[in-house]
């Protein structure tokens, strides 16, 4: 990669400075690459209709060529000029545009091949992050956009962990602090009915089923339309164990595991909602809250944490599966390479 210098600048998150934003416009314009953030978590942006600066997102994140990204626009007119909308997605982009919804379409000839890797389908969203949406606006062009971290990583949620994987390998970031949900987009595939949701996201299943039917979502089989999904993603450096169940009793299965692995000398991590349920324990804890907004938005930023920390192996606490817990459990799946145990 020849960039060398990454540039970082500080923006206002509810009310973007235009100056800034003129100048990450002109990079995106040039063919450069440019991490912001969106409600979701950070994405790594590069002019979507640009072939060469679309190479640039895989090389700097190597990130394999079959799994495809998401264009992100600004209007319904910029989506027009990319894709060909159906009654579906017109119907969902209506609703819940801008947000944390993904919509694949069937495409139009401008997108190059290496955007949607060879499908003749795009993933589209609108971000509603001030700084996103005013970015692309200034642009004038579609950005296509994967999170801003190293392939396989756990996504980034603050501009330190942009910095952690990405430095050097961008132009500039934008920081905007931390992003608001924390968990990626749901996935839509809109060209077929009832609608197939290829990732579950910031936006809960049982939204999307207000407005149209949706397949019922396999937890098991996944994912077949969504290549990039068959590789290892969001793994910390750590081993990393899933439990869950009613919460008292995963409280106690983890305070067992933890003394039995303190026994074998290693050092461990705890991802809790409550932090002060393992006290006395030889851990380190990070708390991610009650709430299921507050653990899909602390996530990801606990496992990179417990990293830094330097702990061997990680014991997360499940959470149940409905609303944005779906989402959770989800990566949490993936990021134990399916190490998860009911108690
Ligand atoms: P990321 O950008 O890392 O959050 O991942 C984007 C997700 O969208 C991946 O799971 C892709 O496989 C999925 N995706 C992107 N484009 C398409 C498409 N045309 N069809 C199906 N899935 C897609
Ligand atoms: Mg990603």
């Amino acid at each position: 990669m020849r960039i060398q210098e990454t540039i970082i600048i500080e923006v206002d998150p509810t009310n973007p400075e235009e100056k800034k934003l003129k100048r990450a416009a002109e990079i995106i314009r040039k063919g450069g690459l440019v991490a912001f953030p969106t409600e979701t978590v950070y994405g790594l942006g590069a002019n979507a209709l640009n072939r060469k600066a679309v190479i640039k997102i895989f090389e700097a994140k190597g990130r394999p060529m079959d799994n495809p990204l998401i264009v992100h626009i600004s209007d319904m007119k910029m989506i027009r000029e990319i894709a060909k909308m159906n009654e579906i997605a017109e119907r969902l982009a209506k609703k819940f545009f801008p947000g944390p919804i993904t919509l694949v379409v069937d495409k139009k000839e401008v997108i190059p091949p290496e955007v949607t890797a060879g499908l003749e389908t795009v993933a589209i969203r609108m971000p509603s992050h001030p700084i996103a949406l005013k970015l692309i606006k200034v642009s004038g062009v579609p950005i296509a956009a994967p999170s801003a971290n190293l392939a396989g990583k756990p996504s980034p949620t603050k501009t330190e962990h942009v910095i952690d994987d990405l430095y050097g390998k961008v132009d500039l970031i934008l920081d905007g602090g931390e992003t608001n949900i924390g968990v990626e987009s749901t996935v839509v595939d809109t060209t077929v009915y009832p609608v197939e949701i290829l990732r579950p996201g910031g936006l809960p299943i049982e939204e999307i089923r207000k407005v149209v039917d949706v397949k019922t979502f396999d937890r098991k089989v996944g994912v077949p339309k969504s290549p990039g999904m068959k590789y290892r993603h969001y793994a910390p450096e750590a081993e990393l164990i899933v439990l869950y169940g009613k919460r008292e009793d995963v409280i106690r299965k983890t305070k067992e595991m933890a003394e039995e692995m303190r026994g074998k000398g290693m050092k461990l991590g705890i991802v809790a909602t409550k932090a002060s349920a393992y006290s006395g324990i030889d851990a380190e804890v990070v708390e991610l809250g009650d709430s299921l907004e507050e653990v899909a938005k602390n996530l990801f930023s606990s496992l990179r944490d417990l990293d830094k920390r330097g702990v061997d192996i990680i014991i997360a606490e499940g959470v149940e599966e409905k609303g944005l817990g779906i989402a959770v459990m989800n990566r949490l799946k993936k990021a134990s390479g399916h190490r998860f145990y009911r108690v």
